[in-house]
């Protein structure tokens, strides 16, 4: 294949001291092997005029990043991206927003990344689009006349057929769909439900091995499950148990058991239900009293969406509740943390915690899941929770899978965590340590970049096409002003 090009809505531009994540990490690697260009959003909004995209090369990379305006900011990232599809494709109906305005902001975004993205895109590059954000970004690239092998996949879960009918311009957005070359999905749930669409809305021919063709197209889709770079995390919590930091954690506990949450303040992540399950496993458990203590860290995230602002606050009163009525002079159950850690201080605490609880109640995948598992002790490992609705529970199998919405069934399963003896604790996580050692994040970005490019002209395939003059922008290489990174890369 000749270069990668990646396009999603945040770009991880190098940043001294910055630590990427595992997916910004394999991405990179990709990249570099074959001579590449990382397109998207800077995360910066201009107040008047958009500057022309700023572009910067390392190793071999491109980075090419352009401002949104105030406008669509509010209408393409919070409005139709956050406020429309992120609810409904987390199955909460009840949280749609609907609104004509957002949905042309969203389309016009797309159109016009794809109007810069175009002119600096050559023959052989192979395009790999990321996430929500940027579903119709190929089709309005095929517009403009790209024919270039083009990949997509989404990160989060893809809804059944019948909750996305609820989405004025439903067909349109698969329509877009149609337009990549390779659709990939977190799980085979994901793509049972496109698929269920394809044949059952718009008529497509659904055929073999997720091979499918509608609107005139052919495509291919699959379930690329993804991992993490469970080996390098794992020698990081390794390292990380005896940080100062970790050892503080540690000795604040004065031997009680941590129960841990690490998540983005998003409601997919099934909060309140969680709290709700502590409260009710002090209820119906009184011997643990004084036993755990709940740690939730709930980094910030979307704060301009009314949503999540309300979330906070929710928490915020949910904490207090439960400590007012269970706490003691010197012990109180919850620690709520509104506030991100970064990679290396959760490796650290992940290892210290006896039970990693992660109840969403829709998840793409859930890498916390996956990180708590790489960061156990061998031969002591803690115990991981998991929502049966996380897409990383299909993979999990040996965790303690539960139901989110059932309370009871949540408290009873922290009840059992907290005492399983250790023999129990080794065999489950080395189950599923197994798993996540054999899919990586690693064994995921090969696994789709080799389906994109199944059948394409080898001839490319020893080129390294590394640019490092640039990739003719007219805009000169520019060093990026910082920008925060949010948790969760592309988001
Ligand atoms: N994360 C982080 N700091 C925090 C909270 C989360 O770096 O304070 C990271 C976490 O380690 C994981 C990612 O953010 O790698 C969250 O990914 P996940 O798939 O669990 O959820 P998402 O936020 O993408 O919905």
């Amino acid at each position: 294949m000749g270069r990668l090009v990646i396009v999603s809505n945040r770009v991880s531009v190098p940043k001294k001291g910055a630590q990427a994540g595992g997916l910004a990490v394999a991405l990179k690697e990709s990249l570099e092997r074959h001579g590449g260009l990382w397109f998207g959003w800077s995360g910066e909004v201009a107040e008047d005029r958009v500057p022309p995209p700023k572009s910067m090369t390392q190793r071999g990379i491109t980075y090419v990043t352009t401002d949104l305006t105030r406008q669509d900011y509010e209408e393409f990232y919070n409005g139709f991206s956050n406020s429309t599809l992120w609810p409904l494709f987390h199955f909460r109906l009840g949280l749609l927003e609907v609104s004509r305005k957002s949905y042309e902001g969203y389309l016009r975004v797309n159109a016009a990344f794809a109007a810069a993205l175009a002119p600096m895109l050559r023959p052989d590059d192979v395009v790999w689009v990321h996430d929500y954000h940027l579903i119709p970004l190929g089709d309005e690239l095929r517009r403009l006349g790209v024919t270039n092998r083009m990949g997509f996949f989404l990160h989060t879960p893809f809804p059944v057929p019948e909750l996305l009918v609820a989405l004025p311009g439903h067909r349109r957005l698969v329509r877009a769909m149609c337009a990549y070359d390779l659709v990939g999905f977190q799980t085979r749930d994901d793509v049972r439900a496109f698929l269920g669409y394809v044949a059952g809305e718009i008529s497509g021919d659904v055929g073999e091995n997720g091979h499918f063709s509608a609107f005139g197209r052919y495509a291919k889709t699959e379930a690329y499950p993804i991992g993490i770079d469970t080996n390098a995390f794992a020698e990081l919590a390794e390292v990380q148990a005896d940080a100062p930091e970790t050892q503080q954690l540690i000795d604040s506990l004065q031997g009680r058991q941590l129960i841990l949450g690490v998540e983005r303040l998003d409601y997919s992540k099934g909060l309140p239900h969680r709290f709700d399950a502590i409260e009710c496993l002090l209820e119906c458990h009184p011997e643990f009293s004084r036993a755990f203590e709940f740690m939730q860290i709930a980094a910030p995230s979307r704060e301009d969406v009314a949503r999540y602002r309300a979330l906070k606050r929710q928490l915020e009163s949910a904490a207090g509740r439960i400590n007012g009525r269970f706490a003691e002079f010197d012990w109180q159950p919850v620690r709520y943390i509104n506030k991100g850690y970064d990679r290396a201080s959760l490796a650290g605490f992940y290892r210290a915690a006896s039970v990693g609880l992660v109840t969403p109640l829709r998840d793409g995948m859930n890498l916390v899941a996956k990180e708590y598992v790489a960061a156990q002790q061998a031969d002591n490992p803690g115990v991981l929770v998991l929502s049966r609705f996380a897409g990383s529970a299909r993979e999990l199998t040996s965790a303690l899978i539960v139901n989110p919405f059932d309370v009871n069934e949540v408290a009873d399963a922290l009840a059992k965590a907290l005492t399983m003896p250790r023999g129990e604790r080794v065999e489950r996580w080395r189950a599923m340590m197994k798993v996540i050692e054999a899919n990586t994040v690693e064994t995921w970005r090969d696994a789709f970049l080799s389906d994109l490019t199944e059948g394409m002209s080898s001839e490319f395939e020893d080129e390294i096409h590394a640019d490092e003059e640039g990739v003719g922008l007219e805009a000169p290489s520019l060093p990026l002003a910082p920008v925060a990174q949010p948790p969760g890369l592309l988001r």
